[in-house]
C-alpha cells in the first residue's frame, strides 16, 4: 500500500516524501480512508504506531479542500504538554504545503504568546484540557465553528484525572462534527465515554508498539546527572560503537552535548528543529554514509531518520513517555542487524524507567561495573522509594499481534530494496 493509493492530495504527498515516509503504517492504512469518508473513528492504538499521522493527515486534507471560513475547525485534545507539542509538530510537518494554520496551547507557561497566536486565527488547535478551559473561560477561544474533534490518549486522560475537564468541554462542541477517539486501552469508563461522544464509529485496532523491541540488546546505566557526559565519553571509547544516535530531551541539551564532545576531539553533530534545513541535511548525510559517528538528536528531529546499520542508540535522557523509548531504540536492530540500546538513568528518571519496563514487559539489565555508577540512584532503589517491579511476563518482551512490528520491518526491507 502506498500513500498515493489512499487518495491523498499532492501537497500532503510531497510533505510525506520529505519526511521520508514510503508507505502508511497499519493504523494509517485503516484510519485515513475512514476519516476522509467523514465517519467517526474509534482507534485502539498507542504512541509509536503512527497514529498522529493517521488523524492529522486526513484532517489536513479535508480542511484543505473545504471553504476557508474563520474560526477553529479542528480541536485535538491530548493529556500532556510533550504529546501536544509532538502533535503540533506533526501538523507542521505534514501540512507544510497546505497553508493551514495550527497552534498548540498548554499550561505551565505564560498565556500571552498563545493568545496572540489565537487572535491571528488558527484552523487547528492542539490543547491540553486545563489551558483550553482556561482560555475558553477568558473568552479567547470559541469552539462553535468546530468540524473535527480528536480525543487523543483517552485512557491516559482518565489516569491523569482529566476526565472532569473533558466532560466540561464536551457540551461546548457543536453536535454536528466528526469525532476521532484514540486510546491504548479500553477500560469500561473509557468505553462509556467513547459511546457518548461517537456516532456510529468505525473501529480500528493495532498491536502495541512494544512488540518491536525483542531483537535489541538493552541495558541501563545508573549515573548522576553530572556524570552523564563522562559516561558518554567513556562509552564512546569502545570501537564497537560504530554509529550511535544519542537522544536528548531538549534542543539546547543536544547542542551542549555536541559541543562538549567536539572539545574532546569526538566528532559529533546535533540536529533539531532550530537548525537550518541545510545544516540538518549535512549532518544526516554524513551520519548515513558513516563519516559521522555520533549524531545527537531530539525526538522530533529524529523522525524520519533511517540509517542502515545503526549499531547503537543511547538514551542520554530517558523520555517521560514510555512509547518514545520503544520508538527510539527501534532505530537500531533493524532489518536483521543486531542493535544495542543503552539508557542513562539518574535518580529523577527512575519513574520513567519504571514506566518503560512496564510497557515492554522486561526488566532492563543494569550495568554495574562502570566508573560513574551513581550511589544516589542505587540507594533510591534500595530504599524502595521507587518500586522497580515489572509485571512478570516471563522476562520476555511483550509480543502482541505482530502487525505493527511487521510494518517497521517491512518498511526497512522495502527501503533497502529501493536503494539497490
Ligand atoms: P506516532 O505514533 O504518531 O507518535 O508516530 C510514531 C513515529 O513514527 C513518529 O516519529 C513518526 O514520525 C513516525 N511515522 C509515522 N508514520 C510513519 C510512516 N508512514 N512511515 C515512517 N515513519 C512514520
Amino acid at each position: 500500500m502506498t500513500f498515493e493509493q489512499l487518495n491523498l492530495i499532492n501537497p500532503i504527498l510531497k510533505a510525506l516524501q520529505e519526511e521520508g515516509y514510503t508507505s502508511p503504517t497499519p493504523i494509517q492504512e485503516q484510519s485515513i480512508p475512514i476519516v476522509l469518508n467523514g465517519k467517526d473513528l474509534l482507534g485502539c492504538a498507542q504512541t509509536g504506531t503512527g497514529k498522529t499521522a493517521a488523524f492529522s493527515i486526513p484532517i489536513l486534507q479535508k480542511l484543505y479542500k473545504s471553504e476557508k471560513n474563520k474560526g477553529i475547525k479542528a480541536l485535538v485534545l491530548t493529556p500532556t504538554r510533550e504529546l501536544a507539542i509532538q502533535i503540533d509538530d506533526s501538523f507542521k510537518a505534514y501540512g507544510r504545503f497546505t497553508g493551514i494554520h495550527h497552534t498548540v496551547i498548554f499550561g505551565g507557561v505564560p498565556q500571552k504568546p498563545q493568545t496572540d497566536t489565537l487572535r491571528r486565527g488558527v484552523d487547528i488547535l492542539i490543547a491540553t484540557p486545563g489551558r483550553l478551559l482556561d482560555l475558553i473561560n477568558q473568552g479567547f477561544i470559541s469552539l462553535k465553528t468546530l468540524e473535527f474533534f480528536v480525543l487523543d490518549e483517552a485512557d491516559r486522560m482518565l489516569d491523569m484525572g482529566f476526565i472532569h475537564d473533558i466532560k466540561r468541554i464536551l457540551p461546548m462542541l457543536p453536535k454536528k462534527r466528526q469525532t476521532l477517539f484514540f486510546s491504548a486501552t479500553m477500560p469500561p469508563e473509557i468505553a462509556k465515554l467513547a459511546n457518548t461522544i461517537l456516532f456510529q464509529p468505525e473501529k480500528v485496532e493495532v498491536a502495541p508498539v512494544s512488540s518491536t523491541v525483542d531483537a535489541i540488546e538493552q541495558s541501563v546505566y545508573f549515573v548522576d546527572k553530572n556524570g552523564k557526559k563522562d559516561l558518554l565519553r567513556f562509552l564512546l571509547k569502545d570501537p564497537k560503537i560504530e554509529s550511535v544516535l544519542v537522544f536528548t530531551r531538549t534542543k539546547h541539551g543536544a547542542d551542549k552535548l555536541a559541543k562538549l564532545l567536539e572539545k574532546d576531539g569526538i566528532e559529533a553533530a546535533a540536529i533539531h528543529g532550530n537548525k537550518s534545513q541545510n545544516a540538518r541535511q549535512r549532518a544526516l548525510t554524513s551520519f548515513k554514509d558513516h563519516t559521522l559517528r555520533v549524531l545527537i538528536a531530539t525526538d522530533i528531529a529524529a523522525r524520519g531518520i533511517d540509517v542502515d546499520q545503526l549499531s547503537h542508540v543511547i538514551n542520554y535522557e530517558l523520555p517521560n513517555v514510555p512509547e518514545t523509548y520503544v520508538h527510539r531504540i527501534g532505530r537500531t536492530g533493524r532489518a536483521g542487524h543486531e542493535g544495542v540500546a543503552i539508557a542513562f538513568c539518574e535518580s529523577e528518571e527512575l519513574p520513567y524507567l519504571k514506566d518503560i519496563q512496564k510497557l515492554i514487559g522486561i526488566k532492563i539489565p543494569v550495568v554495574e561495573n562502570h566508573p560513574f555508577i551513581s550511589s544516589e540512584v542505587t540507594s533510591a532503589i534500595e530504599e524502595k522509594k521507587v518500586v522497580m517491579k515489572v509485571q512478570a511476563k516471563e522476562n520476555k518482551a511483550y509480543r502482541g499481534s505482530k502487525s505493527n512490528g511487521d510494518f517497521w520491518r517491512r518498511q526497512k526491507t522495502t527501503q533497502n530494496k529501493d536503494k539497490k
